[in-house]
């Protein structure tokens, strides 16, 4: 099958450099699967959308999420198949897919031999995403990590940030619309998850209920009436570790179409990558991406 496997050399951790080496060398001699190395932001999704002009049958999207992101994006409305050799930081995707992390082999060929599950696709105003949109507290902590602070720390890049942003945040006073909904939410929130998925970061969770095929966002509201931000982020990680007890701190709603405007104007983040604002709709597309799957 003719397949455009686009590499990002930046994505991840040192250890992806031997991991895309593996890579390089499991395809070379396979001619139809041709490979092509990224070399500035947003040339993944160039590249997806070429792949599609020239009539590539398949992409493999090889590193993080963030370069998932730019191949959905890419590829528009084009149902070519997207594959994915996870060698980024989170790999968020490849958990919720059960994409193995850590073997390059493995993954190409679940490439080779799995099959095709459709997913919903959301989209903040024309932007796409898979995972989710992040708007608040946490697209700011995104925004604070220095790329070169990602490599060197893989994940733990992100511990600094939040304890900065845990004195400096202030929270925004939000109005959060959602079509099918009487209620419209007027809240001063700490952050608003737009999840299509259960996953958030690493492995953890922030919904048990959010599922990437049923044609529903789930809208996470992280309200300041519940105190300070150290309450606030109590309540953040009693969410993404599970806990249930004491009285719910968080709101949580599905929807399919959803508005979201903010005072002041808070940072938004799309699939673990900074990109706009709010004052955006936000809505879904059922299973508008074909992924390849174990
Ligand atoms: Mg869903």
């Amino acid at each position: 099958m003719y397949t455009l496997l686009i590499i990002n050399p930046r994505a991840g951790p040192a250890q992806s450099e031997r991991k895309r080496k593996e890579l390089l060398e499991l395809v070379s001699n396979t001619p139809d699967i041709l490979p092509r190395f990224t070399d500035h932001p947003g040339q993944a999704e160039q590249l997806a959308a070429w792949a599609c002009d020239q009539g590539f049958e398949r992409i493999i999207a090889a590193g993080g999420d963030g370069t998932i992101n730019e191949v959905i994006n890419g590829i528009g409305s084009k149902k070519i198949p997207v594959g994915i050799i996870p060698l980024g930081t989170g790999n968020v995707l490849a958990h919720e897919l059960r994409i193995p992390i850590n073997h390059v082999a493995r993954a190409l060929e679940i490439i080779e031999h799995g099959r095709i599950k459709e997913i919903d696709v959301g989209y903040a105003g024309s932007r796409r995403f898979l995972l989710m949109a992040g708007l608040g507290f946490d697209a700011a902590v995104v925004d604070d990590v220095l790329p070169k602070m990602k490599d060197l720390l893989g994940k733990t890049a992100y511990v600094p940030a939040v304890v900065r942003k845990l004195f400096t945040y202030t929270p925004s006073r939000f109005r959060i619309a959602a079509a099918g909904c009487e209620e419209v939410y007027e809240t001063i929130a700490y952050a608003v998850v737009i999840a299509n998925c259960g996953t958030y970061a690493g492995s953890l969770r922030i919904s048990d209920e959010a599922v990437m095929d049923d044609g529903l966002l789930d809208v996470i509201i992280f309200e300041a009436s519940m105190g300070g931000t150290a309450q606030f982020v109590g309540a953040l990680l009693k969410t993404l570790l599970q806990i249930k007890t004491g009285k719910q701190s968080v709101t949580h709603f599905k929807c399919t179409r959803v508005r979201i405007d903010s005072d002041p104007p808070v940072k938004m983040q799309l699939d673990g990558t900074v990109s706009g604002w709010s004052g955006m709709e936000i809505t879904v597309e059922p299973r508008g991406v074909r992924l390849i799957v174990p």
